[in-house]
C-alpha cells in the first residue's frame, strides 16, 4: 500500500476556508492513488484559548483533565476536514486517538506515544476511506486521555508514518518549510532545502516552533523524512533527514531565538557537594523546566553564585520555591524578567574553528551584552537582554552568510 501521511497545523485549518482548501490537497494526494492518513491539529488559537479557562479554574489545574479539555479542539477540527471531504464526494471519517487506539506513556500534559493499533484504520484504508486523526491526543494504560505535550500533533504524524510504513511524511504549516530563522521574525531568513535532524532538533529545541523536537527525535530514530511545507501556496518545502543525506558548505544552518524567559541568581551560595540539587529539586517536583546554568568558580573556596533560567510564566513560582527552600542558603536572590536566548546551530562548526569568537565579536559589534553562555557540539547559545533580540538575530545572520 502506498501510504502518505498529511499533517496540517493550526493555522492551516484555522478558518473554514482554510479547511476546505485542506480537502483539496488531500483530495489531490488521493488522485495520485495514495492511501492517505490525515492528522490534524486545533484550529488556530482554539488549544490557547482552552488552556487558559484551566488556569481561570486554578493555577493548579488537574493534570489529567487539562489533557481532556485542551485535546477537546482537534476533534472539532478533524470532523470539519472530514465532514468537507464528504462533501467533496469522498469516504471519509473522523477518528479520535481513544478509538484507534494511539497509546502513550508517561506524565499527562506530556506523554509519548509508543503504539498505535493498525488494524481499524488498515481496514478502512482498504475500504478506501480517508481516516482524519486527532493529533495531540493519546491514551494511556488506564484509558485516559492524553497529550503529547504543545505542538505534538507533529509526533502523532511522525509517529503514524512509522507504524504504518508510510512512503512519505508531510507537515503542512503556515510558512513555506524550515527557514534559517523564524521568517515572521526576520524578513531575510531563507528556506531551508535540506536539514539534518541532529540541526532541527537543536533549532527546534531552541526555539523554532516549527516543529515540535519530541516529534524530530522520533523522526530521528526511525529514520523518517519529513517534508515540511505550505498548506497557502503550492511550492517545494524543506527535507529533514539524516545526516549522510546532506551536502552543506555553510558553517552555519539556522539561529533560533526564545521569548519570555527569565534569569534567577543566587548570589553568596555554600560551595559543599549537594547544594545545586538542593536548589533545583523542588523546582523539578513543581516541573519548572531549568534551561541554562552556570556557576561561577568560587573565589574563597566557601561561597559561589549561580544561575539559571527557566521560562517567564514560572518567575513567581520559582522565586516562591526558593525563598521557602529551607535546605539552602545564600546572601542575595537577583531575579530578571525579559531575556531571551539566541542560538547558532549547524554540523559545521565542528570542523571550523573561531565560530565562537565570531559570535561573540558580531554581538560586541552592536553593543549587546551576553549575560550567559553554554555549548555543546552542533550549536551556541547566548542569553541577552530581549529587547536587543532582532538587532542580534538580524547580524548574527549576515555574519554567518545566511542573508544570501
Ligand atoms: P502549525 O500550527 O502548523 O503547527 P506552528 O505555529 O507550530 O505551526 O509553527 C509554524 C511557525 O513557526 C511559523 O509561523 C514561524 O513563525 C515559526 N518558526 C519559528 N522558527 C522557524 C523557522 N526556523 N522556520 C520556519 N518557521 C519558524
Ligand atoms: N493543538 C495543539 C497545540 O496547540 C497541538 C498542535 O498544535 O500540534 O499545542
Ligand atoms: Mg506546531
Amino acid at each position: 500500500m502506498k501510504i502518505v501521511v498529511l499533517k496540517f497545523g493550526g493555522t492551516s485549518v484555522g478558518t473554514i476556508k482554510k479547511i476546505k482548501k485542506v480537502a483539496g490537497i488531500i483530495a489531490d494526494y488521493r488522485k495520485k492513488n495514495f492511501k492517505v492518513i490525515v492528522v490534524s491539529s486545533a484550529m488556530s488559537g482554539v488549544t490557547n484559548e482552552l488552556v487558559k479557562k484551566s488556569r481561570e479554574i486554578s493555577e493548579n489545574f488537574s493534570d489529567t483533565e487539562y489533557d481532556v479539555l485542551v485535546s477537546s479542539g482537534e476533534q472539532v477540527a478533524c470532523s470539519l476536514i472530514a465532514g468537507s471531504l464528504i462533501h467533496k464526494g469522498l469516504k471519509s471519517r473522523s477518528w479520535l486517538a481513544w478509538q484507534i487506539p494511539i497509546l502513550t506513556k508517561g506524565l499527562h500534559k506530556n506523554s509519548r506515544i509508543n503504539k498505535i493499533n493498525k488494524n481499524k484504520i488498515l481496514n478502512y484504508l482498504k475500504d478506501g476511506g480517508i481516516p482524519i486523526i486527532t493529533g495531540f491526543q493519546g491514551i494511556d494504560d488506564e484509558e485516559r486521555i492524553t497529550t503529547t505535550g504543545r505542538g505534538g500533533s507533529d509526533a502523532s504524524a511522525i509517529m503514524l508514518a512509522k507504524f504504518f510504513k508510510a512512503q512519505k511524511c508531510i507537515i503542512y504549516t503556515d510558512v513555506e518549510g524550515v527557514y534559517t530563522t523564524d521568517p515572521n521574525k526576520l524578513k531575510k531568513a531563507k528556506k531551508i532545502k535540506v536539514i539534518s535532524y541532529e540541526e532541527m532538533l537543536e533549532m527546534a529545541s531552541l526555539g523554532a516552533k516549527v516543529m515540535q523536537p519530541v516529534s524530530i527525535q522520533d523522526a530521528r530514530l526511525n529514520r523518517i523524512n519529513i517534508e515540511v511545507k505550505s498548506s497557502f501556496v503550492k511550492k517545494s518545502g524543506t527535507l529533514i533527514t539524516k545526516r549522510s543525506n546532506i551536502i552543506n558548505n555553510k558553517i552555519i544552518t539556522g539561529i533560533s531565538s526564545t521569548n519570555n524567559d527569565a534569569k534567577v541568581s543566587l548570589i553568596g551560595v555554600k560551595d559543599k557537594p549537594g547544594v545545586a540539587a538542593s536548589i533545583f529539586k523542588p523546582l523539578s517536583k513543581k516541573s519548572i523546566n531549568v534551561d541554562m546554568v552556570v556557576q561561577n568558580i568560587s573565589a574563597n573556596g566557601k561561597e559561589t553564585d549561580l544561575t539559571f533560567t527557566i521560562k517567564s510564566e514560572d518567575l513567581n513560582k520559582t522565586k516562591k520555591i526558593i525563598l521557602e527552600n529551607k535546605n539552602i542558603k545564600f546572601r542575595n536572590l537577583l531575579l530578571k524578567d525579559g531575556v531571551s536566548k539566541i542560538s547558532i546551530i549547524g554540523v559545521g562548526m565542528i570542523t571550523t574553528p573561531g565560530v565562537t569568537f565570531r559570535m561573540f565579536q558580531t554581538l560586541a559589534n552592536e553593543k549587546i551584552n551576553i549575560q550567559v553562555i553554554s555549548t555543546s557540539e552542533i550549536k551556541i547559545s547566548v542569553l541577552i537582554d530581549k529587547n536587543y533580540t532582532k538587532k542580534a538575530l538580524k547580524a548574527l545572520h549576515k555574519e554567518f552568510k545566511l542573508d544570501n
